[in-house]
């Protein structure tokens, strides 16, 4: 019986604190940001369109697994693994890495999964189009551009205010040190072939030199 009227009384407190918080913003000031001239205020934690490092995507899947729209799409010639030496996924040609941002909810799902860090939630926070089928970012043709994150409509202004411009600026560097990188991961690559981890021999006792199988397995 006791618990029957403590879940009353849990249902009607919690009810109430909602209308509270909600009644206060229904009477609150109405504060109008004069966007685009004013930069939109993101918060630290903002979840924005993707930006993806393509050169250390082995195309695992893993991020498509976790989505819960499916709206992920990934193609590939080959299997791809992560070549020790460089940190840059090696193998098979990734065809196709797309997302479809007319579902996407910004969860987050598709980021923790991933093995190789190599996809992130972006700060730009805007994606405008007139169909749909713009909607859908193909991250392998902007790789081809050196481009980790697609260009919101508005980048394309001619006069821009200050925070836009950085904002822009930032866009474009952002791939441009590993524009190479990106370029190889939409071919086919033999990874480097290993080195012997005995390859020099050190004194009379036939072990390898020092940082020998170490240094060989380090840099994954
Ligand atoms: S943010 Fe969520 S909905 Fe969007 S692609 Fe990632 S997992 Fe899918
Ligand atoms: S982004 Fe990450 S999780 Fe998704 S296919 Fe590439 S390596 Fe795998």
């Amino acid at each position: 019986m006791g618990d029957y009227f403590r879940d009353i009384y849990l249902a009607v407190r919690t009810i109430l604190t909602g209308m509270r918080i909600t009644l206060r913003y229904c009477f609150a000031r109405t504060i109008t940001v004069q966007y685009p001239d004013v930069a939109p205020t993101l918060q630290p934690r903002f979840r924005g369109i993707h930006w993806f490092e393509i050169e250390k995507c082995i195309a695992c899947d893993l991020c498509a697994k976790a989505c819960p729209v499916d709206c992920i799409y990934i193609e590939k010639t080959a299997p791809r693994k992560i070549d020790k030496e460089t940190g840059v996924a090696m193998g098979g040609a990734l065809v196709r890495y797309a997302i479809d941002y007319s579902k996407c909810m910004f969860c987050a799902l598709c980021v923790e999964p991933c093995p190789t860090d190599c996809i992130h939630m972006g700060n730009v926070h805007d994606l405008s189009g007139y169909d749909r089928r713009s909607m859908i970012v193909e991250f392998t043709e902007l790789a081809r551009q050196g481009l980790q994150t697609p260009q919101p409509i508005w980048m394309l202004k001619g006069r821009l205010p200050p925070w836009a411009r950085e904002m822009k600026q930032d866009w474009v560097e952002r791939g441009r040190p590993r524009r190479e990188q990106m370029a190889l991961a939409l071919t086919e690559q033999k990874p480097a072939p290993k080195r012997p981890a005995t390859a020099e021999p050190s004194g009379e006792t036939g072990r390898p030199a020092a940082g020998g199988p170490e240094a060989a397995g380090a840099g994954a």
